[in-house]
């Protein structure tokens, strides 16, 4: 595949220059300039086979050109040590459970991809890198998670002292090894500025190899259209007459949803796609007036859709040729309150016995809406609805417990994270404080 910047004034780059640049030149992020026809090896995916034989499959057809068979084998073997889950509901929705992966969230699988891709081609080159990141707590631990033990690459991630979640703390702070956790004095967008910085020091970017590995990363992206692929396969076993599905995205930077919409555009069957977001609503917006307003994000329950700018919006634009009512025509756009959250989640766990974190809820509440409107339109609602299940409910025992009343008891992993022992750096907010730690890491 080739990628080229969504602003259109930056040279054509392949999968390995667009993961090791992040951002193309002119500021703008890479998408692919071709969509491939992979109809015909959708309908020829086993639908018995494991996540990691469709990932293997459909990595190869992406990738193998640029990066050759073996090289691509590897990285899928690599990156995919968990599968997605499909937990059928009743007749008409099913969740798409994301969150068995080691940071028991669904970033898990773009950031397994893009360590695994890196491993490969930095020991193809012979080289070594240093991977950087700010984190507000949720994409850290997936990073980190990924990164952990893979040759040739350090990990620093840089997170706001005090300013995130105990658990979120421990899952940072205990992976040891390859990967370092710099608690720095100050917020979130200290950290994000401190990176910058570090990447804008030439000498030392340059001397230290540094990467991002952040949520714009082409290898985060793509490898999320494959649990879509696995999905629809599943689904497909033995009823291969019924209507194509539905997907309803809980929604934030949109990249989980523009992975979705490339497997459509690349030939998956889709009925259509259920945008679903918190009260930080600039997507649902811009479908209903045509207009996009990026303004500052709000915090909600939901808060890792909390976000006021979504950068993969761009990557949306250029999928529909800027064509609002293109856009429309594949996503229905759908905005939950907190106070529907948790309705939602309280009413999910009393009728149904399911718990549904924050984030999937609100995907639960819109998926009901589309049903109801469905049914006045037609009458009866005759499709299926994936809803993507983004988070284990566990992650957020405090909205939990508000909701039903009720402990929720954590998975191993977790129980783990937090008997582990905390290891730290503590730093001052500014780039000295960072050079500093980057100049005396050992070597990879
Ligand atoms: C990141 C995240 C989202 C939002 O995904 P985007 O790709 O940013 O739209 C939803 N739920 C959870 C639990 C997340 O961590």
């Amino acid at each position: 595949m080739i990628f080229a910047s969504t602003r259109g004034r930056s040279a054509t780059v392949g999968f390995r220059e667009a993961v090791f640049r992040g951002l193309a030149d002119d500021g703008g992020l890479y998408h692919p300039t071709t969509t491939p026809d992979l109809g015909g090896l959708f309908r020829s995916l086993d639908a018995e086979a494991p996540f990691v034989e469709t990932a293997r499959r459909v990595s190869l057809a992406l990738f193998a050109d640029e990066l050759g068979t073996g090289s691509v084998e590897r990285i899928a073997r690599a990156a995919f040590t968990f599968e997605p889950s499909l937990v059928p509901v009743d007749e008409r929705r099913m969740l798409l459970e994301l969150f068995h992966g080691p940071s028991y969230a669904f970033k898990d699988f773009g950031a397994a991809f893009l360590a695994a891709a890196m491993e490969e081609m930095i020991a193809d080159g012979g080289g070594e890198a240093v991977i950087l990141v700010a984190t507000s707590g949720d994409t850290g631990s997936a990073v980190a998670r990924a990164f952990h033990g893979r040759r040739g690459i350090r990990v620093v991630i840089l997170y706001p002292s005090g300013r995130v979640s105990r658990l979120q703390e421990m899952q940072l702070t205990t992976v040891g090894g390859n990967v370092t956790a710099l608690e720095v004095k100050g917020s979130f967008d200290d950290c994000q500025r401190m990176v910058k910085e570090a990447f804008l020091d030439r000498g030392l970017a340059r001397d230290l190899h540094l990467t991002s590995a952040n949520s714009i990363s082409l290898g985060r992206l793509l490898p999320q259209a494959f649990y879509y692929i696995h999905a629809a396969t599943v689904l497909r076993r033995g009823r291969a007459g019924d209507p194509a599905p539905w997907f309803c995205v809980p929604s934030g930077n949109f990249g989980n949803l523009t992975a979705g919409v490339y497997a459509w555009r690349w030939g998956l069957p889709v009925a259509g796609f259920v945008a679903a977001t918190n009260v930080n609503d600039v997507v649902p917006e811009y479908l209903e007036s045509g207009v996009f307003r990026p303004r500052p994000s709000v915090q909600t329950l939901s808060n890792a859709m909390d976000v006021g700018n979504p950068s993969n919006f761009e990557r949306l634009l250029a999928i529909f040729g800027g064509s609002v009512e293109r856009m429309k025509a594949a996503i229905r756009p759908e905005v939950v309150s907190d106070a529907e959250t948790l309705a939602t989640i309280r009413e999910a766990s009393m009728h149904s016995g399911l718990l549904l974190d924050p984030h999937t809820a609100v995907g639960w509440k819109a998926t009901e809406r589309l049903i109801k409107e469905m049914e006045k339109a037609e009458g009866r609602f005759r499709g299926r609805v994936i809803i993507l299940a983004t988070a284990h409910p566990a992650k957020f025992l405090e909205t939990m417990r508000e909701a039903t009343g009720r402990e929720i008891e954590l998975p191993a992993g977790l129980q783990a994270a937090l008997r582990a022992t905390k290891r730290s750096i503590v730093v001052d907010n500014t780039l000295e404080g960072l050079r500093q730690v980057l100049r005396g890491l050992p070597a990879a």
